[in-house]
């Protein structure tokens, strides 16, 4: 059996058409949704990603800022920076490009960010009221892959999702949307005994660890949804993920590509919630 490809571009595509149209009705409301991006220092790959995420800005007809500073710029003055934009009503979301200078505490950073504009979804407040069921911002990753293996068609209810990861970033909050669309949800982390008992049990597989080859074809249930999050590079320094996808391509009954699968998701949440942030008012 050869699996059908979920292809995170073409529904990123889709998905961004619907932001754009979305975006002319909230103008013609006289409502311009608005996110600001804020870098620290010169991180090369941070670059690339608020790029990115700019340039999905412009695409789709979303307000961006771009606010680039020093890597010696001072916590205080960072936070005096969020503070201004979450007064700002031009500003709807507020995304802080992590990681941040070691002599800043992103942690303290994340939180003072209005929760009303936390279209990362990395404040306390979202997390919580994500983990109680209640409106907030899904960060953007794990609410991708949601939206990933919603295209499939699949109802998750009643289905058996096991997360490889526990991070606060992916693996936690990808187990809380699984299990607020009625999946019955399995965690595995790094101390998790005989991973493969698990992952063998699963209708869905999301693999969100870091590391190549962490899902292999004789850890997948035949016609299992598997989900790769992880970002690697192989020997030859080509971009991987966590799950050996030519093998397991074989066993699955849908998966999604590295690249091209999750990735492009990412970014595609931002603009959602940064729209829903600017709906909401
Ligand atoms: P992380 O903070 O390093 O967390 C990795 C998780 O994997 C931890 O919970 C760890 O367990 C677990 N783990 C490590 N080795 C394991 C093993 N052998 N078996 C089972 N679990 C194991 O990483 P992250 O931020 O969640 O990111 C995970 C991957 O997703 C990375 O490759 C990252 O680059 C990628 N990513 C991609 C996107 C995207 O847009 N596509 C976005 C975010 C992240 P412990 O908790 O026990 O240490």
């Amino acid at each position: 059996m050869t699996a059908q490809l979920i292809d995170g571009s073409a529904l990123s595509r889709h998905l961004r058409l619907e932001v754009a149209q979305r975006v002319t009705a909230l103008k013609l409301r006289g409502i311009s949704p608005g996110l600001a991006v804020v870098l620290v220092g010169d991180d090369p790959a941070s670059q690339v990603y608020v790029r990115n995420k700019v340039q999905a800005c412009q695409d789709t007809g979303v307000f961006s800022v771009l606010e680039k500073y020093d890597a010696n710029l001072s916590e205080a003055a960072l936070l005096a920076r969020v503070q201004a934009l979450n007064a700002d009503p031009a500003i709807h979301g507020i995304l802080v490009q992590l990681p941040l200078p070691q002599h800043i505490d992103a942690h303290r950073v994340i939180e003072s960010i209005s929760p009303a504009k936390d279209v990362d979804g990395f404040h306390v407040a979202s997390a919580g009221a994500l983990m109680t069921g209640t409106p907030g911002f899904w960060s953007c990753t794990p609410y991708g892959c949601i939206k990933l293996i919603e295209s499939t068609g699949i109802d998750l209810k009643g289905k058996h999702a096991v997360v490889i990861g526990r991070s606060n970033n992916v693996g936690k909050p990808m187990a809380l949307m699984l299990l607020q669309k009625n999946a019955t949800v399995t965690v595995c982390h790094s101390a998790t005994q005989n991973l493969k008992n698990h992952t063998l049990q699963a209708d869905v597989v999301v693999a969100a660890v870091g590391k190549r080859n962490t899902l292999t074809a004789d850890m997948v249930k035949p016609g299992a949804v598997v989900i790769d999050v992880g970002m690697n590079r192989n020997a030859l320094g080509k971009l991987c993920g966590d799950v050996d996808f030519e093998a397991v391509k074989e066993v699955a009954g849908w998966i999604t590509p590295v690249p091209g699968g999750v990735g492009p998701m990412t970014i595609t949440m931002l603009l959602v919630n940064t729209l829903e942030a600017a709906e909401r008012g």
